[in-house]
């Protein structure tokens, strides 16, 4: 049973900065055993990228999360479509020329965003990526353009032609003009790959959160939980309720500040693979799940599915919850999550 309810405002999930003020406490000379929690801030494949660890002293804090830094980095040299060093680069340049040898880490992030594909029937497409040229999120697109250009647009879009050499660990785009780009889940595999390296050199806990698209573990050093903020995105300081994040990625795909306004309506910077168009309809998506790579992808594809089918979808999949705001400013929510409790905490 779905709870549906009409509020005030936009919704959407923003990390808690709760603990934070600790880590600006501490100094350089800080030798205590007592773990705290560190932090910090920057950019990092174009997005801002708050990084939090919990570690024992100062030093160990800032090892952990330069760690972190690098590793972010690392995966940005490998994916970014901006990059002409990326492997990503190469894949693109050598369309309708020949297959490209990658690592493995990125073929194997190329098949499970194929399979994503499939499990959305094309709404997610990391091919999508060619037609990037005629929808432009910078106001310079003022009116909807001619229906032939949107259907010329897709032309090169659609993953069955991204050819996967499995022996050979090689990608091949079939057609000339193909593309690719993870803007729609490179920002969760790094959230993912960066919370395991540090679990791995035995960070007990920490949360790496990539602009809202956050993975977290362990608990704060009281032994609380981590908390996710429901945030009005209109007014950010204004925080509606909080939900605690236990082990779980917890990503947003929101269309409040890449958006076009055509005819009245409002347009996302998600774009229909299938059609060209871009989708329309929700103002926000956010999804709960183990792994922040698959919430990314989902989330988006949220967006291309709309409302109906995407609460459907989503309500079949073992062990993933979502919020979506539509339009209209109505707040849905998959079957296992009870708004009602999430308003209640927050009184
Ligand atoms: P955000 O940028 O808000 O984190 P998403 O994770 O949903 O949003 O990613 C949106 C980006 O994904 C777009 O800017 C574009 O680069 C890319 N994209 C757009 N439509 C699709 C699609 N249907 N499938 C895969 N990637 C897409
Ligand atoms: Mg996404």
């Amino acid at each position: 049973m779905l709870i549906i309810r009409q509020i005030t405002s936009v919704l959407f999930l923003f990390l808690s900065t709760f603990g934070y003020s600790q880590s600006l406490q501490t100094n350089l000379s800080d030798t205590t055993t007592e773990p705290k929690v560190y932090q910090r801030t920057l950019k990092l494949m174009g997005s801002r990228f708050d990084l939090t660890v919990v570690a024992e002293n100062q030093e160990k804090g800032n090892e952990y999360l330069d760690l972190a830094i690098s590793e972010i980095s690392r995966i940005e040299k490998l994916i970014s479509s901006w990059d002409p060093l990326s492997q990503t680069s190469a894949i693109n340049r050598n369309a309708g020329l020949k297959p490209v040898k990658v690592d493995l880490e990125l073929f194997q992030l190329i098949e499970r965003a194929l399979k994503v594909s499939n499990l959305t029937q094309g709404a997610f497409d990391i091919s999508y990526a060619s037609m990037d040229r005629i929808w432009k999120f910078d106001g310079s697109v003022t009116e909807m353009p001619p229906m032939e250009t949107i259907k010329q647009s897709v032309a090169k879009v659609g993953c069955q032609n991204i050819i996967l050499d499995r022996d050979n660990q090689t990608v091949f785009l079939k057609n000339k003009g193909m593309k690719i780009g993870f803007g729609a889940i490179g920002k969760g595999y790094a959230a993912d790959k960066t919370k395991a390296l540090l679990v791995e050199q035995g960070v007990k806990s920490g949360i790496i959160n990539a602009s809202g698209d956050l993975n977290a573990w362990g608990t704060k050093p009281n032994g609380k939980d981590w908390m996710v903020a429901i945030v009005n995105p209109l007014n950010k300081s204004k925080v509606f309720s909080w939900l605690p994040v236990k082990n779980q990625s917890v990503v947003t795909s929101g269309n409040y500040e890449k958006y076009i306004i055509l005819n009245g309506e409002r347009y996302s910077h998600i774009i229909d693979p299938r059609t060209g168009y871009p989708s329309k309809g929700i103002l926000s998506a956010t999804i709960f799940t183990q792994n922040a790579e698959l919430a990314d992808a989902l989330a988006t594809s949220i967006f291309v599915m709309g409302v109906e089918t995407g609460l459907d979808f989503i309500n079949q999949l073992k062990g993933v919850e979502c919020i979506i705001v539509d339009q209209d400013n109505k707040v849905m929510t998959s079957k296992n999550i009870a708004l009602k409790e999430i308003e209640k905490q927050s009184r």
